[in-house]
C-alpha cells in the first residue's frame, strides 16, 4: 500500500506558483492580492482562513482578511465584496464557508466577479466545468486530480466512485473525473447500497462528511482510496470519512488524514489566485 502524501505534490505547485508570483511582481509592479470575508467565529474557518493568509505571504503574495460578526446583514456584506470586485489591486476573493443561516447560499454564489472568484463556486465556473471549458476548477477536485496525476494514477477509462454530491467537492468532482475519461459511479446520501458500488471501483473518492462511513467491506482490494473528509474524533485526533486502519492494508494507495486532500486545496487556491491575476492583468 502507497500512502499518497500531498508534501511534495504541493511543494511542487508552490514552487511554481512562487515563480508566477516573482514574475507578476516584475512585471507589474505590485504582488497579486488575495481577499478572503470571513463572517462569524467559526473555529474551524479561523483556521482554515489563517493559513491561506500565511501561505499566501510565503509565496510573495499580498493578503487580506476582511472579518464580519455572525449577526452580520447579508447586504452589507455584499456591498464589501461589491468593493473588492471593483478594486483593481485584488486579484482574488473568497467568501469562507460555512456561512451564517441569514445567508442564502445561491446568492451568495453570484457576489463574486467571476474573474477574482479563486474558489470557482460562481454558477459561470460551473457550467464552464461541465462545458469542460478551461477555466479556474475548485480546489479540492482540482487538487485531488493533481495528487492522482503525480502519483502517476491515470483514472482514464477506470471505474471511480465518488461519494458525496455538494457542489464544491463531489459534483465538481464527479464531472473532473468524467472530463478525465473516467466511468463515473456518483453516489450520495439517498444511495441504496452504497457498498456494493463502491466495492466495484477502482478508484474511490469519499467526500461525505461522516466520520468512519467507509470501511474494508466497501472497498475492492487493490482500490485506490482519497478521503476528502475532515473531522477531529473524541480523542482530539484528525481522522477521515474512511476508516483508516481498516482500508490502507487492502487498498493499493490511500490519502492519510491529515496530510492527503487538505494541503492540495490550499496550493490549488494559491494556483487559482496567481492565475486570476495574470488572466486580469491581459484584460
Ligand atoms: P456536504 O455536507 O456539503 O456534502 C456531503 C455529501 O455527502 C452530500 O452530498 C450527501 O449527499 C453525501 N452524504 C452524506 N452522508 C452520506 C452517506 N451516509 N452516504 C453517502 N453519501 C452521503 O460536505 P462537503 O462540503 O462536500 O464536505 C465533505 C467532507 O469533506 C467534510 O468532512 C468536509 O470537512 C471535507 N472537506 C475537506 C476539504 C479538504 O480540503 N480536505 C475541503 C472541503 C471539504
Amino acid at each position: 500500500m502507497c500512502q499518497l502524501f500531498a508534501t511534495p505534490v504541493a511543494n511542487q505547485i508552490q514552487g511554481e506558483v512562487k515563480k508566477r508570483v516573482d514574475g507578476f511582481r516584475q512585471l507589474h509592479n505590485r504582488p497579486p492580492k488575495l481577499s478572503v470575508v470571513l463572517v462569524g467565529n467559526d473555529a474551524a474557518s479561523q483556521i482554515y482562513t489563517r493559513r491561506k493568509g500565511e501561505l499566501a505571504t510565503r509565496l510573495g503574495m499580498d493578503h487580506e482578511t476582511i472579518l464580519f460578526p455572525a449577526n452580520a446583514i447579508p447586504t452589507h456584506v455584499r456591498e464589501q465584496v461589491q468593493r473588492l470586485n471593483e478594486d483593481p489591486l485584488v486579484d482574488g476573493i473568497l467568501i469562507q464557508r460555512p456561512l451564517p443561516k441569514s445567508f442564502r447560499e445561491e446568492e451568495v454564489l453570484y457576489w463574486i466577479d467571476p474573474s477574482k472568484d479563486v474558489d470557482a463556486f460562481h454558477p459561470l465556473h460551473a457550467g464552464e466545468l461541465v462545458l469542460g471549458i478551461p477555466t479556474l476548477q475548485p480546489c479540492t477536485p482540482s487538487g485531488i486530480m493533481e495528487l492522482l496525476a503525480f502519483y502517476k494514477i491515470s483514472v482514464q477509462g477506470k471505474l471511480v466512485c465518488v461519494v458525496g454530491r455538494s457542489p464544491i467537492v463531489g459534483k465538481p468532482m464527479a464531472t473532473l473525473l468524467l472530463n478525465s475519461d473516467a466511468t463515473v459511479i456518483h453516489c450520495h446520501s439517498k444511495t441504496p447500497n452504497m457498498g456494493k458500488l463502491t466495492r466495484e471501483a477502482e478508484v474511490v473518492i469519499i467526500a461525505a462528511g461522516k466520520p468512519g462511513l467507509i470501511g474494508s467491506a466497501e472497498i475492492q482490494p487493490g482500490a485506490v482510496v482519497v478521503d476528502v473528509g475532515i473531522h477531529r474524533n473524541s480523542d482530539g485526533k484528525l481522522c477521515g470519512d474512511v476508516r483508516f486502519d481498516e482500508v490502507a492494508p487492502i487498498a493499493s494507495a490511500i490519502t492519510p488524514v491529515p496530510g492527503g486532500v487538505g494541503p492540495m486545496t490550499l496550493s490549488i487556491l494559491m494556483r487559482n489566485t496567481i492565475l486570476a491575476a495574470e488572466q486580469r492583468a491581459q484584460l
